[in-house]
């Protein structure tokens, strides 16, 4: 849609081009931007000529930049003893939108907008990612997405602060994983979505996303009982009612959901 109060819109060349001015906001994709009137914005700033390398691969991890799309990750190539590695095309695959959104909308712009249905959120809190965030007077914070996300369309995120990269660590990757994702219908928005990890260390942990505010990361020192796990999954309290499923049903599906990835998993284990 047109934006009518827009006035104007900058490419950022350099980190000096972000600085925002009131009424400013970044441009990833511009898929949800575009896709609805936004009141009191006046300017954009396009990210997406910065130059950030998509995905950069070290010793410590990944790390994907804010500008990299949806369509780039999931093309992400298999590695030997990246056992997490199919999370990628699940959660890329999570965003339901035509080929056009998914290679224009990016990783970022999916996290900044936190909609609870947000799979980029969902991935990187099941992978412990932490957020790169750069403020407007040069200096860097860093929090894990998991919390940088705090409600439906609520972020912890400054005006002026841009998120330039989440991280996430080797170990997470060498996870193995499990996933479950359900929607009210056959190409609708996310219900719920389950993600388990185990790492190498044993480590477990159940995130709930889609179907909670924000995402609820269940951590244990190995893989829990039926009982502890259905206890922990039955006392939240972030679930939510609207057109894409009611907040019982929510719960319901994500019970079940659990002790599927639980056996999933235990079965790996004993195999
Ligand atoms: C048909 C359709 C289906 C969709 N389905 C889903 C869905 O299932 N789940 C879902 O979550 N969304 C969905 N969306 C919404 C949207 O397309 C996605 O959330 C998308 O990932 C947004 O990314 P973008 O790069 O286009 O963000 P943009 O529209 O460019 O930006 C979104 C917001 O994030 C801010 N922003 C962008 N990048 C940064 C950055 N690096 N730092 C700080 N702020 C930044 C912008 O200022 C803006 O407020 C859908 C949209 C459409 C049109």
């Amino acid at each position: 849609m047109d934006l009518i109060t827009v006035r104007d819109t900058r490419v950022a060349r350099s980190r000096d081009d972000i600085v925002l001015a009131p009424g400013e906001q970044p441009l990833g994709g511009g898929t949800w931007l575009f896709s609805e009137e936004q009141p009191g914005l006046t300017g954009l700033v396009d990210l997406t000529a910065l130059g950030w390398q998509p995905l950069v691969e070290s010793d410590a991890g990944l790390s994907i930049a804010a500008t990299c799309t949806i369509a780039e990750l999931a093309r992400i190539p298999e590695h030997e003893g990246w056992w997490a590695h199919p999370l990628f095309s699940q959660a890329a695959n999570s965003l339901l939108a035509s080929f056009k959104i998914w290679n224009i909308a990016t990783v970022g712009g999916n996290i900044c907008t936190s909609l609870p249905a947000g799979p980029m959120i969902s991935l990187a809190a099941a992978t412990d990612a932490s957020a790169l965030i750069w403020s407007p007077d040069g200096t860097d914070r860093r929090l894990d997405v998991a919390d940088l996300v705090t409600g439906s369309q609520q972020n912890l995120l400054s005006h002026g602060e841009v998120l330039r990269a989440i991280d996430i660590p080797l170990r997470s990757l060498q996870s193995r994983t499990a996933f479950r994702r359900i929607a009210l219908s056959p190409l609708g928005r996310t219900g719920t979505l389950l993600i388990a990890r185990v790492d190498p260390s044993g480590e477990c942990v159940f995130t709930v996303s889609g179907g909670t505010t924000r995402p609820v990361a269940l951590r244990f020192d190995e893989l829990p009982s039926e009982a502890a796990l259905r206890q922990r999954v039955e006392g939240i309290t972030e679930w939510f009612t609207d057109a894409h499923g009611a907040a019982d049903w929510r719960r319901a599906m994500s019970v079940l959901f659990a002790e599927e990835l639980r056996t999933e998993l235990g079965e790996e284990t004993s195999a």
